[in-house]
């Protein structure tokens, strides 16, 4: 091998602040890792995948759903990461991008969070001990998925917040 490029980085090992799922869209990836060191995550396993959440909540196969709770369950392991923020965000193109709802965010919205509660259930059953944090992304910012918002019958928007 031959070195090409010096950076020191830290080697201790560490505990992982939170394990991440997220899509590898660009256009979200700045306002993710400001949202995180917000929420004083400084140290995060990023598993970045396209369409975050929705590889837990309507994976394309089995292996791509067991594959990323593996990852999960890795950092746990690892890192023993106590807490996982899942993610999925607006114009995703693995799901056919805000066109797909013919340009209506609140049915965008609304599709969104039924799938990243649907995720964060999943995770939940599999890691019982783990606190599980769904958020959906937009240009304006994120958003946090309520956990009664589905059980009070109230509408996407309102049972939503921006962190
Ligand atoms: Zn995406």
């Amino acid at each position: 091998m031959r070195k090409i490029f010096h950076f020191d980085s830290p080697a201790d090992p560490y505990v992982a602040d939170a394990a991440v799922l997220c899509c590898f869209d660009h256009r979200i990836s700045q306002a993710v890792r400001k949202f995180l060191r917000k929420q004083n995550i400084e140290r995060p396993d990023m598993i970045i995948v396209a369409g975050g959440a929705k590889t837990l909540a309507s994976p394309r196969n089995d292996f791509e759903q067991d594959f990323i709770l593996e990852q999960v369950r890795m950092s746990i392991r690892l890192h023993q990461t106590k807490r996982v923020l899942v993610m999925s965000h607006s114009d995703c193109a693995t799901y056919g991008g805000l066109a797909h709802f013919k340009g209506d965010r609140a049915a965008e919205a609304e599709h969104h969070r039924t799938e990243l509660h649907r995720a964060a259930e999943l995770l939940t059953a599999n890691f019982p001990d783990i606190s599980v944090e769904p958020y959906f992304v937009k240009f304006d910012g994120v958003w946090e998925v309520l956990p009664n918002a589905k059980a009070s019958g109230k509408s996407a928007l309102v049972g939503e917040r921006a962190c």
